[in-house]
């Protein structure tokens, strides 16, 4: 088996990152890590460091770096911190790079990842709805690639057959429903950010947990979906599947649907990136089909659900729009989690920041330029969601 040896962890103090480590650390292999990165974590990330004596170990925060010095201080372990310096240790010479920072601060990185020719394992769906085509062109383009680590995308991945992309006549991207399945608008009006992040099956990090209670996050999903695998958004559906076991299915010309299963679980999808095309041995949690229950189906409520919706139509026109749909997006969101305004004012605040933005003639033209293109995009919709929030907490 032909495994990487030296690998890197971006966002190595998130959920997925310390899911990577724990994956490493039970499949019991030989590696060397070049980096971890953390954004404010310094004590996770010092633990970490100390466990698996990476050359570099990289805080986001300037003002935490004196910490992680201190906490590092004799270990040999180079210690840095910024965001120029996290992109630096994305390009370090690691061969199988974990992009795992959330949302657009993942971009530079992993971008600086995919150009330095590693396996980029990518979990960060963010950089690839901001700058999918630059972000798949600069892997292909260093010899690299992009594997992905969302567990959907990791299903359509394994079962996907490139020698047939012909054939392929519809991509259906499984989703649980979050928290907010069953509830009324009303019940939604009135949740709170603990209801918004516990999630049925997953724990993961505050804002994906966010974005799965809304469902913003099975929109990014769609428009990851359709990079990826280069597949137009009318034939991308959304499945709502409680169990979560069936991670999302491809449908082929033929009538045949083919679909990966697995438990909810981060691990095996993250196994996968790390040896495909091999498939790593390691001490699983298995599938017991009988003990897992009914399977369930439902169709998505796409008026509960506006966001769903908003990220159709975002991938649907093109340009700048997803890019600026996420920056309005994490906007909202961070205002949700702070109490500054509901929860059914996050897919409000994305569709009046997408609406405006039009208006002045800043969503339409291509967003292939890259990283220049994104930030600006970025920064822009950032701002005309602050104005929208601001609006909405004036008129509460
Ligand atoms: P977490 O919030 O748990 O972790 C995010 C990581 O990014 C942490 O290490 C955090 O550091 C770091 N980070 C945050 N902001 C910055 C910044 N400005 N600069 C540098 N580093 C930063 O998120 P998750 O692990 O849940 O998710 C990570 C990505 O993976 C997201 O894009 C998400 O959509 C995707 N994903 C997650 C899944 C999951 O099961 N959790 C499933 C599929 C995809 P610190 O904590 O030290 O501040």
């Amino acid at each position: 088996m032909n495994l990487p040896r030296k690998v890197s962890v971006l966002g190595s103090t998130g959920s997925v990152g310390v899911s990577t480590l724990d994956l490493f650390e039970k499949a019991g292999i030989e590696i060397e890590i070049v980096a971890l990165t953390a954004g404010r974590n310094v004590d996770l990330l010092a633990d970490q460091a100390l466990r698996w004596r990476p050359k570099l170990a990289v805080i986001g925060d300037e003002a935490l770096l004196p910490r992680l010095r201190a906490r590092l201080a004799g270990s040999g372990i180079e210690a840095a911190a910024g965001a120029a310096a996290i992109a630096e240790a994305a390009a370090a010479d690691a061969q199988w790079v974990m992009a795992a920072i959330v949302g657009f601060a993942g971009l530079e990185p992993t971008l600086a990842a995919a150009r330095s020719g590693a396996i980029v394992a990518l979990a960060n769906k963010e950089s690839l709805v901001c700058a999918g085509p630059a972000l798949l062109r600069a892997a292909r383009l260093a010899g690299g690639a992009v594997i992905p680590v969302d567990s959907e995308h990791s299903a359509i991945f394994q079962v996907f057959e490139a020698e047939n992309a012909q054939q392929v006549s519809r991509l259906i991207l499984t989703s649980s429903g979050g928290p907010f399945r069953g509830a009324s608008r009303e019940e939604m009006a009135r949740a709170t950010p603990e209801q918004a992040t516990a999630h049925p099956n997953f724990s993961m990090g505050a804002k994906i947990s966010v974005d799965s209670a809304t469902m913003m996050n099975k929109g990014l999903e769609v428009i990851e979906a359709a990079y990826l695998f280069s597949m137009p958004a009318e034939r991308i559906d959304v499945l709502i599947h409680p169990q979560q076991i069936i991670h999302s299915l491809v449908e082929y010309a033929d009538g045949s649907t083919l679909a990966q299963l697995g438990p909810p679980d981060m691990r095996p999808p993250i196994a996968c990136a790390f040896a495909w095309p091999d498939r790593l041995p390691w001490p699983a949690p298995r599938l017991d089909l009988v003990k897992s229950g009914p399977l369930t189906f439902e169709e998505p409520d796409y008026e509960r659900f506006p966001a769903l919706a908003i990220a159709k139509q975002a991938l649907a026109t093109g340009g700048r729009a997803p890019a600026a749909m996420n920056a309005a997006n994490e906007g909202a969101v961070a205002a949700f989690l702070d109490r500054r305004i509901g929860f059914l004012d996050i897919a409000r605040v994305v569709a009046e920041t997408l609406e405006r933005m039009d208006g002045k003639g800043l969503i339409a033209g291509s967003n292939e330029g890259a990283l220049d293109g994104a930030r600006l995009v970025d920064a822009t919709a950032r701002h005309v969601a602050d104005e929208v929030v601001n609006g909405l907490m004036a008129r509460a």
